[in-house]
């Protein structure tokens, strides 16, 4: 289940050029205003009975169509920390590309981390994961995984797999997406392996060279060809 407090983002870095949501072939969200949505309270809404609407033991991928920590969101994130912290039976998985406004967006009560959180690190090559990467282990969370989305060259994540649960990788989608060469999947796999950190090959992308054959892939078929290839290892991890 997705949950989108807010709407709108702007480009980052270079992993942002093709966005799906913001990018230059976006449709339906072809817009960069930051707004709050109709779902913003969404995890604390109950019925008239009382309930929450929404049943616990779920994942929550929050904010996965915008960026958690965007600093026009400052204010509104003050209330969603509360929402995270009522909601002990959800598993809340925050991915983001600015991880470098961590600590200032952090909640008084944050100390070492909330339980319920899982925070993802956005790497899509090897200059963003030399910058993000020693910053995103510096920080207090109790579970933190990296994803290299959309991964567009080989990147060197060995110096900083100590301490990190989990990475998943992903290929670019669109029409004008860059090439993802299994090659550098591969790689960061055989990087995986070593480190004892559980892997998962997400989607090929778009245009996925194997054997310097580049092969362009239907969307619907990204993730399905990824699995087939069947290199991920999530030893009983739950996939988001
Ligand atoms: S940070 Fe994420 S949502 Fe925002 S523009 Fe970049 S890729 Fe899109």
């Amino acid at each position: 289940m997705n949950w989108e407090p807010w709407t709108g983002c702007y480009r980052m870095s270079a992993g942002c050029d093709q966005c799906y949501f913001y990018g230059p072939n976006a449709k339906r969200y072809g817009q960069n205003t930051i707004e709050k949505t109709d779902k913003f309270d969404w995890p604390i809404r109950r019925n008239k009975k009382g309930e929450y609407n929404i049943k616990g033991d779920k994942i929550l991928a929050t904010c996965f169509a915008t960026d958690f920590f965007l600093p026009e969101a400052d204010e509104w994130r003050k209330e969603v920390w509360k929402m995270i912290k009522e909601r002990q039976d959800i598993d809340f998985l925050i991915l983001t590309k600015r991880i470098d406004r961590f600590l200032e967006s952090l909640p008084e009560d944050w100390g070492e981390g909330y339980d319920n959180i899982n925070i993802g690190c956005t790497v899509e090559n090897q200059e963003m994961a030399d910058y993000r990467l020693p910053l995103f282990l510096s920080y207090p969370m109790k579970r933190r995984f990296i994803a290299c989305s959309p991964l567009l060259e080989e990147i060197d994540l060995s110096p900083y797999l100590a301490g990190v649960d989990h990475v998943s990788l992903s290929g670019e989608n669109g029409r004008d997406a860059r090439e993802c060469d299994y090659d550098w999947v591969l790689n960061i796999r055989d990087q995986c392996v070593k480190a004892g950190v559980t892997f998962w090959f997400k989607s090929t992308g778009t245009f996925f060279k194997r054997d310097g054959v580049v092969e362009k892939i239907n969307p619907f078929k990204q993730g399905s060809l990824a699995k087939e290839l069947d290199i991920s290892f999530l030893d009983g991890k739950k996939l988001f």
